[in-house]
C-alpha cells in the first residue's frame, strides 16, 4: 500500500464520476455556474477502470464514486460494476445526494455498491427547496428508503450545517437515528469555491454542532459504523443509528488522512484543499503504460501535503478558487 512522505498510508480513492449536478446548493455551485467539462475532457468508463486497476496494484483497495452528482453519469451501475470487478478492491461506495436514488439503489447493490453517503442538509420541503435551489425533498427521502431496502449498508447521511441555513434541525437528525438505522454526520462548512456563501459567522463548529445534538454517548472503535473517514461517532442513547462529527476546520484531521481524488477530467488531486494535481488523462490517451501511470500516482502521493490550509482561507475569506464539483466532494 503507498505512504506518503508523512507516513499515511493511502489506501482510498475518491474518483468523481462527473463534475455535473442536478442541483445548486448554495454553498457548493453557484446558480448559474457554467465551468463543466465537456463530455470528451471526461474520463470514459474503460479509462475510469484502466486507472482504478493502477490504484488497486499499487495496494488501494477502497474506491468512492462521487462528483458532482454521480448519478447523472448515464450507466453508472456499469461503472460501479466495473469498478467492483477489479482485483484488489475491497469495497465501492458513493456519495449522492439522492434525488436519483430510488429507482437506481437495487441495480447499483447488484453491480456490487455496498454502501452509500446521502448529503441531505434539511428535513423541511421548503427550505430543501431554497437551499439546493430545486430540489424536492421528497425525492431525496424515497432514495433513503430505497437504500435501506436495497441493503446498503451502512446508510449515511451527511449533513453540511451553516449558521442561518439549518443548524437549528441538528435535534432533528438525531432523532432520526432513533427509528431508523442512520448514521447522521454533521460537516463543518468548508471555505471551497467563490459562491460567497462561506463566512465565519455561517460556520458551526464543532462544539456548538455538539452541545446542539446532546445528549451523546461517544462510541468505541467496534461500535462505530464502517468507514474510512475522519468522523468521531457517537449515539444517543436507545437509537439504531450513529451520529458523527466531522470538522475540518475545528480539529485537524489530516493525520490520519487516507485519500487521494481523481477528478472527472482525470486530474489526481492530493488533497481535497489542492488546486494544482497531475494529469492521468493525459498519460493515459498518450498511451503511457501501467508502470508510468502508477509513478506518477505514487509521486502525487509522495507529495501529498500535510495538511490542508482551510483555516487560512478562512480567516482571510480566501475561499480555495476551485469549487468542490471540480475536485471531487
Ligand atoms: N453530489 C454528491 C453528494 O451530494 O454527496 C457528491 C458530491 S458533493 C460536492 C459532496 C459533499 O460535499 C456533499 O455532502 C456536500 O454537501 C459537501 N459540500 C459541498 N460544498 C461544501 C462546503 N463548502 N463545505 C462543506 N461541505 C460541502
Amino acid at each position: 500500500m503507498p505512504v506518503d512522505s508523512f507516513n499515511r498510508r493511502i489506501d482510498y480513492l475518491r474518483l468523481s464520476a462527473t463534475d455535473r449536478c442536478n442541483l445548486r446548493c448554495l454553498y457548493c455551485l453557484p446558480e448559474f455556474y457554467a465551468r463543466f467539462a465537456p463530455a470528451e475532457e471526461l474520463l470514459s468508463h474503460l479509462e475510469i477502470e484502466e486507472l482504478a486497476a493502477c490504484f488497486a496494484e499499487l495496494g488501494v483497495s477502497k474506491i468512492r464514486v462521487t462528483g458532482g452528482e454521480p448519478l447523472v453519469r448515464p450507466a453508472i451501475a456499469d461503472l460501479i460494476g466495473r469498478l467492483a470487478k477489479l482485483r484488489g478492491v475491497s469495497e465501492v461506495s458513493l456519495s449522492t445526494n439522492g434525488i436519483l436514488l430510488a429507482p437506481l439503489a437495487r441495480e447499483l447493490a447488484q453491480a456490487g455498491l455496498k454502501r452509500v453517503n446521502i448529503s441531505l442538509d434539511t428535513l423541511r420541503p421548503e427550505r430543501f427547496r431554497q437551499i439546493t435551489r430545486f430540489g424536492k425533498l421528497a425525492a431525496v427521502l424515497e432514495g433513503v428508503e430505497a437504500a435501506l431496502k436495497a441493503g446498503l449498508n451502512p446508510v449515511k447521511l451527511n449533513v453540511v450545517v451553516a449558521r442561518g441555513m439549518n443548524a437549528d434541525e441538528i435535534g432533528e437528525f438525531v432523532e432520526l437515528t432513533r427509528s431508523l438505522p442512520l448514521h447522521v454526520r454533521f460537516i463543518e462548512l468548508m471555505p471551497m469555491g467563490e459562491t460567497g456563501f462561506f463566512s465565519e459567522e455561517r460556520r458551526v463548529p464543532l462544539q456548538e454542532m455538539m452541545e446542539r445534538a446532546a445528549p451523546l454517548r461517544a462510541l468505541g472503535p467496534d461500535e462505530r459504523p464502517v468507514g474510512h473517514g475522519p468522523a468521531r461517532y457517537y449515539r444517543r442513547p436507545g437509537a439504531q443509528g450513529t451520529v458523527g462529527f466531522i470538522s475540518p476546520l475545528s480539529c485537524g484531521f489530516c493525520s490520519a488522512c487516507n485519500r487521494v481524488r481523481l477528478t472527472a477530467r482525470g486530474v489526481l488531486v492530493p488533497c481535497l484543499d489542492a488546486s494544482e494535481g497531475t494529469d492521468l488523462r493525459q498519460a493515459l490517451r498518450d498511451k503511457a503504460g501501467r508502470a508510468h501511470l502508477q509513478k506518477l500516482i505514487l509521486s502525487v502521493i509522495e507529495n501529498k501535503p500535510r495538511r490542508h490550509s482551510m483555516l487560512e482561507r478562512a480567516a482571510g475569506l480566501s475561499p480555495n478558487p476551485r469549487f468542490m464539483c471540480q475536485i471531487g466532494g
